[in-house]
């Protein structure tokens, strides 16, 4: 089974402070507390997984490189350690909730056997908009848990392995403490239900060693910030003969200095001279295959959008190309010399009035007429 993310396991916001986190992970450890659910390993599965997505986003220097590598990032099981028992934050959220009662059972993970799926990867990948738009290729770095060739995986040096005693290769134990059964990780096995006499030199036994890897990306015309591309088979090896897990690959795509998206759609600001606007005119835009004239009217005010049909995005899903939609802002003269100014006063003289600035003249009107009412 593919392993959730973190924070959508404890119902919180990438966002979530200290605090939040650990509220979260109490209202779940309560729940799905062992000893309250003896009868139900759905429960006990899912306050496991609680338990691992809290150890890591409590702990502010796990919580980064989960942020920014998922699962691979945290990965509890390197080293071929025991799991959680070794957790600093634990003790703090535990110890007054459920005493020793508490023990090892939740340092428990890993499935009946040892075998073990190997943990989906994320990738955030950083895109201009043209390549988003376009499609593109592009290689990216992965850390990942590979399979160890010198052992092809088996962790022992000379391939053999023997069936762990203590839990007859079931990788469990049931505990007795006080009128509580519990049933744990095999303290000795470490749940794998094997013990390698012999452990690999390359891999301490563990059977994937870290490392990094290169890989081609196709990403498809018309992705946006959001989209995922799964690369089957592509994240971390599993364990004792589990499966590979997947990478996915997280789209973002950056701010563009001129256009921004919305959906299929794209927007951008033309500024015009108010000449332009006026007496209207031919304008150059920009679109992401070119520059295309657009022509605007006489008297065109600022802000007004033009639309230019099939410029925008085509989406990756399939459909038509959203359209690209241009605002006009009118542009303020600057360092105009005396002489021009002086045109300008002449200019305004001119053309002061009702007739020539509409509105102007009935926003003026309203403001008038909004202070008389306020008078007592
Ligand atoms: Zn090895
Ligand atoms: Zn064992």
């Amino acid at each position: 089974m593919a392993k959730r993310d973190y924070y959508e396991i404890l119902g919180v916001e990438r966002e979530a402070d200290e605090k939040a986190i650990k509220k979260a992970y109490r209202r779940l450890a309560m729940k799905y507390h062992p000893d309250r659910n003896s009868d139900d390993p759905a429960a006990e599965e899912k306050f496991k997984e609680a338990t691992e997505a809290y150890e890591v986003l409590a702990d502010a220097e796990k919580r980064a490189a989960y942020d920014r590598f998922g699962h691979a990032g945290v990965d509890p099981q390197m080293g071929g350690g025991g799991g959680f028992s070794g957790g600093g934050n634990f003790g703090d959220i535990f110890g007054d909730m459920f005493g020793d009662i508490f023990g090892g059972a939740a340092s428990g993970r890993g499935g009946r056997g040892g075998a073990q799926r190997g943990s989906d990867l994320r990738y955030q990948l950083d895109l201009d908009l043209e390549d988003a738009v376009r499609g593109t290729s592009v290689k990216i770095k992965v850390p990942t848990l590979e399979e160890c060739h010198h052992c092809h995986g088996t962790g022992s040096e000379d391939g053999k392995a023997e069936t762990c005693g203590t839990c007859n290769g079931m990788g469990q134990v049931r505990m007795q403490q006080g009128f509580f059964a519990i049933q744990q990780t095999c303290p000795r096995c470490h749940g794998s239900g094997k013990i390698i006499r012999n452990p690999c030199k390359k891999c301490h036994g563990e059977g994937r060693v870290q490392n990094t890897k290169t890989l081609e990306v196709k990403i498809p015309a018309g992705v946006d910030t959001g989209d995922r591309i799964r690369l089957s088979g592509e994240g971390e090896a599993g364990r004792m003969g589990g499966g590979t897990g997947d990478l996915y690959v997280q789209i973002n795509v950056r701010p563009h200095p001129i256009f921004e998206r919305d959906g299929a759609n794209l927007y951008c600001e033309v500024p015009v001279s108010f000449v332009d606007a006026t007496l209207g005119g031919e304008l150059e835009v920009p679109t992401l295959e070119g520059r295309v004239k657009l022509k605007i009217p006489a008297e065109t005010q600022t802000g007004k959008l033009f639309r230019l049909r099939g410029k925008g995005v085509k989406p990756v899903r399939g459909g038509a190309a959203g359209d690209l939609l241009c605002r006009v802002v009118l542009e303020t003269p600057v360092n105009l010399s005396e002489s021009q100014k002086e045109l300008l006063r002449k200019f305004h003289e001119d053309t002061s009035g009702e007739k020539h600035s509409p509105k102007k003249s009935n926003w003026f009107d309203g403001v008038k007429k909004f202070f008389e009412d306020m008078k007592p």
